[in-house]
């Protein structure tokens, strides 16, 4: 089966507002495949920014996180009907960065991932293996605990395979790492939602992906997409790892 591609650009806590704009200009401007879904995740104060300045042009905005919880007493969370109302289509759960700074369990995550689909958002499910668990040879046990945590996985759902010791870090996983984690995490899928499922779950890379290494990541057969951070935050290189999907 063909899976579409996804590239998604993690914007983490960078720019203000008048750099989105001018990102998203510069995202507009370029030449991106019609083949290829692309989202952004801007901080929460500038998804109304990036929605209104990308409104036409085919790129999707999503949360970098969301609350498990409906909107209420929850000071500082944002709810998933939040997120749609101020132009979100797409929800990251679990980015290991969230993961490290909040203490987000696995549960956690997974009762994010159901708010999100409950609210009409498309999650992404991030996952990945800390460097001392790759050396220490646990690599396949912990994602597949990762993604086993979402019980009943959701129509739409997307897997991002992160490993921690690759984001942010210029050590990108070779492609044979990488194709080796996303046909483990297929076949792990096939498990937990049958093998129709499997077969059309795009399950995106990130991990210092950038324009240089985007074309031998992209060739693996099981890499769907990429998940991007600090080269998303050019347009230049956004889009130029965009076209590794062409
Ligand atoms: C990320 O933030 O999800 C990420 C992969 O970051 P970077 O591309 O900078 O490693």
């Amino acid at each position: 089966m063909s899976r579409r591609p996804l590239v998604a650009g993690n914007w983490k806590m960078h720019l203000l507002a008048a750099e989105a704009r001018q990102l998203c200009e510069g995202l507009r401007a370029g030449r991106r495949p019609p083949a290829v879904d692309v989202v952004v995740f801007p901080s929460f104060p500038l998804l109304p920014v990036a929605a209104t300045a990308l409104a036409g042009s085919g790129i999707a905005c999503g949360g970098q996180d969301l609350s498990p919880h409906p909107p209420g007493a929850h000071t500082g969370d944002v709810a998933a009907a939040q997120l749609v109302d101020a132009g979100a289509a797409w929800a990251l759960a679990g980015h290991s960065e969230r993961r490290r700074d909040h203490g987000e369990t696995d549960d956690a995550v997974a009762t994010k991932v159901a708010a999100a689909c409950a609210a009409g958002l498309l999650p992404v499910l991030c996952l990945g293996e800390r460097a001392e668990e790759r050396r220490a040879g646990d690599t396949l046990a912990v994602l597949g605990r990762q993604l086993a945590a979402i019980a009943e996985p959701p129509p739409g759902l997307v897997v991002a395979y992160e490993p921690v010791w690759a984001i942010g870090t210029g050590d990108t996983a070779t492609p044979e790492q990488a194709q080796q984690a996303h046909a483990f995490l297929r076949r792990r899928f096939a498990d937990l939602a049958g093998p129709r499922r499997a077969d059309s779950l795009r399950i995106l890379y990130g991990g210092s992906v950038k324009p240089d290494n985007a074309a031998e990541l992209a060739a693996c057969p099981d890499i769907d997409g990429f998940l991007v951070g600090g080269a998303s935050l050019d347009a230049h290189s956004f889009l130029s790892i965009i076209q590794a999907f062409a």
